[in-house]
């Protein structure tokens, strides 16, 4: 049989080596270093903004993002509940709360047009989050916030290079984080990157991240800081991956505009949408299963002919410790979207034939499950 189709597994197909070897022939391989300007300048260029801090991963990003803005106990985060656990978890990371709100049915991103309906008099902040590669209607979002004095967070860990209305994704709201896990569409292994155009917000996140210490006082630790440092060897890894990210961005299009070419008979599934104002990265190529159609079963069987697949996030007020803030609420177009939907191979070194016998199988099983 042939070896397993990952859903997403890292390409390293520039200097990454070289990098890392000069970091180690170094011995720069903590967190200072030269890697780490060269990618956190070459990032803020990359999103268009004038400041982009690299740290350990997308979670403590989020976190960053949060106390930078100065978010405490009390206040209300506006965060989508159909994302990764990371988003809501960086709220209460705070001591806030996250108030959840449902997806809207074409891009899957929140739904702009619920989020007043959301907004108290302790809303501090929104968190949009792109969800797997599409970008968030930023020009709704933006006017709820403005109307209502609240900060706007981009999740952009699913989007690197996404755009909307021509302007990448990051640059935006207030602030912005990235994350470069080994499976997001650029990777340092564990990494992540926040972004902002606001100076004193810079500031603060890189006092946050290194311990909190007096930008103009060695060890003198005015604050409570954290260690949320990126390895200059991380680092080399990003700026590597960095500029290759349009091949990296061309390849996952190239691979969405295949499924959906292949698919395209297929009435019972169908892909995420891209809006006329965005340019989706498809960090995930993702499909919906309409209803009669036995998702987990359908995933099973592609594993079983050697192919990974996985199914859409479970919405965050199902999760245990989420439950109980959302007594009465519903969120219907998450939850359809949670029960039907999966993300397909989506790696950039996917090769024109693994999409093609990607694209078969699914047909075959779908076709199966329907006779039956
Ligand atoms: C991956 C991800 C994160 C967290 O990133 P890590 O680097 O894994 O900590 C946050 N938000 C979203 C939407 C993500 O997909």
């Amino acid at each position: 049989m042939k070896p397993l189709i990952p859903v997403a597994a890292p390409a390293l197909v520039g200097n990454e080596k070289k990098y890392v070897m000069d970091c180690l022939d170094s011995s720069w391989i903590s967190s200072n270093g030269q890697y780490i300007e060269r990618f956190e300048s070459a990032f803020a260029e990359f999103c268009g903004v004038k400041h982009a801090l690299s740290c350990s991963n997308g979670t403590v990003a989020l976190h960053l993002a949060l106390l930078a803005l100065g978010i405490v106990p009390g206040d209300e985060v506006i965060v989508p509940t159909l994302t990764y656990v990371a988003t809501a978890n960086s709220v209460l990371y705070c001591g806030a709360k996250p108030v959840f709100i449902d997806s809207e049915p074409e891009t899957w991103n929140l739904n702009p047009a619920l989020l007043e309906e959301c907004v108290s008099p302790r809303t501090k902040a929104i968190i949009v989050v792109h969800l797997y590669g599409h970008p968030v209607d930023m020009d709704a979002v933006m006017a709820v916030a403005h109307k209502h004095g609240l900060f706007v967070v981009e999740d952009a860990a699913e989007a690197h290079g996404a755009e909307y209305k021509g302007r990448r994704v990051g640059s935006i709201g207030n602030i912005s984080t990235f994350s470069f896990y080994g499976n997001k569409i650029i990777t340092t292994g564990e990494g992540g990157m926040v972004v902002t155009n606001d100076d004193a917000l810079a500031d603060r996140v890189r006092q946050l991240k290194g311990q909190g210490m007096d930008p103009e006082r060695r060890y003198w630790f005015p604050m409570v800081g954290y260690n949320y440092r990126m390895t200059n060897i991380e680092a080399a890894i990003g700026l590597a991956q960095l500029e290759k990210v349009d091949w990296h961005i061309s390849q996952r299009r190239r691979i969405a505009a295949q499924y959906m070419e292949y698919l395209k008979e297929n009435s019972e599934i169908s892909f995420q949408i891209e809006k006329p104002w965005a340019c989706n990265a498809y960090w995930m190529i993702s499909v919906l299963l309409d209803e009669l159609i036995p998702r987990d079963i359908v995933m099973k069987m592609l594993l079983e002919v050697g192919i990974e697949t996985r199914p859409f996030f479970y919405p965050l007020h199902t999760l245990p410790m989420y439950c109980e803030l959302v007594r009465g609420t519903s969120f219907p177009v998450a939850e359809f979207l949670a029960a039907q939907g999966m993300n397909l191979p989506s790696s950039a070194s996917l090769s024109e034939e693994d999409v093609a016998f990607v694209s078969e199988q699914v047909a075959r099983i779908l076709a199966s499950v329907l006779r039956k």
